[in-house]
């Protein structure tokens, strides 16, 4: 079954950071997502903390949260069908060294932390992570 969805993605501080924002932008038109929204921000600690709430206990936590304040960031509401799995698959694995060819964390991912992009993992999750960045 085949249904119109939006989920958040993010372009994260390394990748900016190295002017790949436009590159990968391409990459989700060319795969057929509409860029709903977008907006190049700079988010605090506490926001990324929020953000990442559902990772608080982990040991990375800490670093993940400091890591995403650490630069500006391009945050996109992408639209296609099914667009929730079809991110997460033109992502790749977290791990960029687990990342198969084609993906974009395989291309531009340097390591766990620094692997380039975020995407929601869920349906009830793209609607909050959607909502935390564009509530209007
Ligand atoms: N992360 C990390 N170390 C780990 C696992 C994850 O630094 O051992 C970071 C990584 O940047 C990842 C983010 O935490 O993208 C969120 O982790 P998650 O398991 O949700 O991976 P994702 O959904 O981003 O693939
Ligand atoms: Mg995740």
């Amino acid at each position: 079954m085949s249904s119109l969805e939006q989920t958040l993605s993010i372009i994260k501080p390394d990748a900016v950071e190295r002017n790949l924002d436009n590159e990968i932008k391409d990459i989700f038109k060319n795969k057929g997502f509409k860029i709903v929204k977008e907006k190049k921000i700079q988010i605090t600690k506490l926001e990324a903390e929020q953000f990442y709430k559902v990772h608080e206990t982990k040991p990375f936590y800490v670093d993940l949260c400091a890591y995403l304040s650490s630069g500006p960031i391009v945050v996109m509401i992408l639209e296609k069908e099914n667009a929730i799995i079809a991110n997460r698959e033109l992502m790749g694995a977290t791990n960029p060294k687990d990342a198969i060819e084609g993906t974009i964390r395989k291309k531009f991912g340097l390591s766990i932390d620094k692997n380039s992009v975020h995407g929601s993992d869920s349906i009830d999750n793209a609607k909050i992570e959607i909502n935390f960045f564009f509530k209007d």
